[in-house]
């Protein structure tokens, strides 16, 4: 994905630049609510670290951050009350993933049923 971009929405929001709808945060990751929800709930789950993708995140990454960063996804899912009847975590990658914002993050989506994973393009 190239270099990580300093500027990016996702880190201004975790400067304090831009406010966000907090769920959680402790040393590892910040989780807000997304601010145009594809579910009942839709809460964003990024890293403390400058990391652009998944990629980025599993190779760069210490083994500390991802332990604490997939731990925090996980308490925020049971803390959202999601573990039944279940729920999507999303990680959009790149071109073809559609990632928007370059900064690596989870979509922890539910609420509802979520229906078929892909929606085929007409
Ligand atoms: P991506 O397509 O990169 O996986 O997802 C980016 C997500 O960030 C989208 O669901 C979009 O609605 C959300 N988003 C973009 N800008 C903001 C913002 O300023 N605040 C919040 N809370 N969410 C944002």
């Amino acid at each position: 994905m190239g270099a990580y971009d300093e500027n990016n929405i996702f880190v201004r929001i975790l400067r304090g630049d831009i406010p966000c709808d907090k769920f959680y945060e402790d040393e590892y990751a910040l989780a807000f609510n997304d601010i145009h929800p594809k579910a009942p709930v839709h809460v964003l789950v990024i890293p403390k670290g400058a990391y652009t993708d998944l990629q980025d995140f599993g190779t760069r990454a210490t083994a500390e951050e991802i332990t604490g960063f997939y731990r925090a996804v996980s308490r925020i899912s049971k803390d959202l009350g999601l573990e039944e009847p279940g729920f999507r975590a999303i990680i959009n990658t790149g071109v073809n993933g559609g990632q928007e914002v370059p900064h690596f993050h989870v979509h922890i989506l539910g609420g509802r049923a979520l229906g078929p994973m892909l929606v085929r393009p007409a």
